[in-house]
Order: C-alpha cells, then structure tokens, then sequence
C-alpha cells in the first residue's frame, strides 16, 4: 500500500499489518492481539472525561486501546443488537461536547495512543498518531523532531483523531492546511477506510464526520504532511506582536517562537479547563452574504467582520455576543466568561441542560438583534 493510496482495506489481521508496519515507526503502534478481550464498565461517572466540568453518568463505557479491541467491541455489540440496540457515542479528550445527566450509550473513548514519522520525500515530512494521543503533546513532539508546521495549532485541548471531526484552527491556520489523510474504522462493517482530504470534506469546523459518517465513522489515526519549506504563519495581529515582543525584531523566527506566543495568548485569554468548565468557543463566527453585512452595518457601522476567500463574511460571534450584554452575565450555574464572550463557563455544578438554555437564550437575543442565527460548536450528546 503507497503512501498516497486511499480505498477501503479489509479488516482481517493480514491488512492490519499491511497499514501499519512496513512505515517507518509504525511497530509503534497497539495493534492489540486478535483474541483481544474489553471490558464494558457501567454507571461510569463522566465528570473527569469532559472540560466542561458536567457530573454526567454513562450507562455503559468502553476504552478502546487497540484495533483488534475494536474488532472485539464490534463483534459484542452485534451479538446484543439482536435484543437491543446500543447507541455508541465517541469520546476522545471531552473538550467539545456537552453531556446531559445521564447519558444512555455506550460511550467509546477512543485511546489508541503511538506517534511517528512515517515517511520523508524531498520537500516534506508524513507524520502519523493514533487518535487516542494528546493533540497538544502531539505538536510539541512534531516540533521537538523539527517537523514544524502545527505550530499555531498549539495547546488546543483533545485528541488527534478529534482534530479532523470539527477540522480544529487558530491563528490563522486550519488542521486542514497540514492534513495528509486518516484511517477510520467503520463500525458497521469493521472495515478500515482510508480517507483523503477531499473525501473529508473539510471547512469551517466542518467535516464529513459531523455529516455522513457522523456516529458509525472512528477515527483511528492522522497523518499530516508538513512541509520542509517552513514559513512562520503570523497573519493574526496579536501572534505577530507577541513573536516580535519576545524576540525583539531583528530576531530569525523559529517554529518553536510560534508556538510559545500561541500558549502565551492562549493562558492569558481562556481559561483553564482544570480551573474553569468550559468547551473553548461555544459558538461559530456566522458567515453572511454582502446584503445581510450592509444590513447589519447600516445599524451597527462597527460590527467586526473579515472578507472571506468566497466573496463572503465572517462576523465576529464574541462580538454580536457582548452586543447583547451576555459579557460576564450567568443563567443557573453557566456564565458567559467576562474576558471573552465567545465562551461559556460552568460555575460549579452546571448541568448540561443549564448549558443548553444559556445557549439557546444567547442565540434568540443575537437573533432578534442582528437578525443572523449563531452555530453551537461543542457537540451535545
Ligand atoms: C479551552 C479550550 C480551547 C479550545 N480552543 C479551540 C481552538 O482554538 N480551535 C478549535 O478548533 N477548537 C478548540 N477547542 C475545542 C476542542 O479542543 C476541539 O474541538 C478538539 O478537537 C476536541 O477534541 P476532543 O478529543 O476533546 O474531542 P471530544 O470533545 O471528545 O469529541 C468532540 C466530537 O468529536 C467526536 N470524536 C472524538 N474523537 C473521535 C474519533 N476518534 N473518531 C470519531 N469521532 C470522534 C465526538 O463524538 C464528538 O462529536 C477548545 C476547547 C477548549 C476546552
């Protein structure tokens, strides 16, 4: 199988190896044994597996290490799907989902953890996790082998194979710009998929997995493309003049610059899941046609938006938000954070359905205001 080949492989152990071992690293990887064995936990308590703080129970939850574990898994819920169905709902590090109470599923958390360089062509480097590892820890270990590129991406929270799902960005750049391609285990058929950029139909965070192949669709590992031709993405204001007060002007930029000024500005803007419950940015920057952006202007001549590549504009949703007077205010135990509006925080002891009814009240107020429907980002289960 080449590096650029994409199809659907079998799933029988033969073709397991053929994607993994033969790569450079690729022994890595927890493969698992075939007679592998799972254990199905009960009434799990999902309060540490969720950034949002949300003291949730699943009815049953499962940690997948291992392909043959999904294999295994596959086969037991086929086995009971004859008397009950079982609803599967995939978790990896909990940075963007809202859980209700109790949650009636059997929650995956997929953890299949390995790194590594896959392969190198002359102009640039392949590098490949399992989905299970931290995206965070991820980039820091691209950049310590000087594989540079997902600098700006730095201290997103969650996992690897949830990067794609949403096609996470910051700072100017998009998983999407370094993204090679997946594998994705069809739990379904328990065939792996191997899919390319264009079959994952990114955009804005969008993805195919959000779409089509939303619940059935696991991903299992990324492989990025980073260019041996680095140049230093520092298009956002606040990035730029963070590398420069860091390292004075005359200074050569290096990736690793970059990423510390993204940490930086990221510690010093949002806060802290381990401190503060949150899920990042609660809703998307609405995009809007010419017509709508005059309306809009007409009214509120300094609204904050940016000309998209289609002719189209995003608005700033944090600021709509704080229009609103949100900024800073709560409902129940869910508060709009008073740095950025763009974030809900839990208080303490939040539920999930106090998070829906602030988000459902924000996205009225915005609505009857600037007439433009905001987007929940975080997934609810
Ligand atoms: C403080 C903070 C800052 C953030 N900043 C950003 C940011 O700058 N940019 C940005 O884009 N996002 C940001 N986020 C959101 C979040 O970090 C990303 O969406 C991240 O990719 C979620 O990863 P996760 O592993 O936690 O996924 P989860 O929250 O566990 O899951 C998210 C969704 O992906 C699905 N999923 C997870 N893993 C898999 C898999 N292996 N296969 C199939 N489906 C899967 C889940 O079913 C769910 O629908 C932020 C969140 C927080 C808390």
């Amino acid at each position: 199988m080449g590096l650029f080949d994409v199809g659907i492989l079998s799933r029988t152990r033969a073709n397991f190896t053929g994607i993994f071992v033969g790569k450079r690293g690729f022994r890595d990887y927890n493969l698992g044994s075939m007679n592998s064995s799972i254990s199905i936990q009960t009434e799990k308590p999902l309060a540490d597996l969720n950034s949002f703080g949300i003291a949730a129970l699943a009815s049953r939850f499962v940690s997948i290490q291992t392909l043959a574990e999904l294999d295994a898994l596959r086969l037991n819920l086929k086995e009971n799907a004859s008397h009950e169905p079982t609803p599967v709902f995939v978790l990896g590090g909990g940075s963007n989902v809202i859980f209700p109470a109790r949650i009636e599923a059997l929650v995956l958390e997929m953890a299949i953890k390995g790194r590594a360089l896959r392969a190198e062509t002359e102009s640039s480097f392949f590098v490949e996790a399992g989905a299970g590892e931290n995206w965070h820890e991820f980039v820091l270990w691209t950049l310590a082998n000087a594989y540079p590129g997902l600098e700006n991406l730095s201290l997103i929270p969650g996992t690897v194979g949830a990067a794609p799902i949403q096609n996470i960005g910051a700072y100017g750049v998009e998983m999407q710009d370094f993204f090679h391609e997946l594998t994705a285990y069809d739990l379904r058929s328990g065939e792996l998929v191997r899919l390319n950029k264009a079959q994952c139909a990114f955009s804005y965070r969008d993805s195919i997995f959000k779409q089509a192949y939303r619940e059935h669709m696991l991903v299992v590992q990324v492989c990025f493309a980073l260019p041996k031709a680095w140049v230093a993405k520092l298009s956002y204001g606040d990035l730029a003049r963070r590398v420069a007060e860091n390292l004075g002007q005359d200074k050569i930029v290096r990736p690793s610059d970059v990423s510390e000024a993204v940490i930086q500005i990221r510690q010093s803007k949002l806060p802290d899941p381990s401190i503060i419950g949150n899920a990042g940015s609660f809703f998307k920057n609405p995009i809007v046609d010419e017509a709508q952006l005059k309306a809009i202007l007409s009214r509120y001549p300094n609204c904050v938006h940016h000309t998209q590549s289609d002719a189209r504009f995003k608005l700033a949703a944090g600021w709509l938000i704080e229009q609103c007077g949100w900024k800073g205010r709560s409902l129940g135990r869910v508060g709009v954070y008073e740095k950025q509006a763009l974030v809900l925080v839990n208080l303490g002891g939040a539920s999930g359905a106090e998070v829906r009814a602030l988000a459902e009240a924000i996205v009225l107020d915005v609505q009857t205001r600037f007439g433009v429907r905001l987007e929940v980002e975080p997934v609810f289960a």
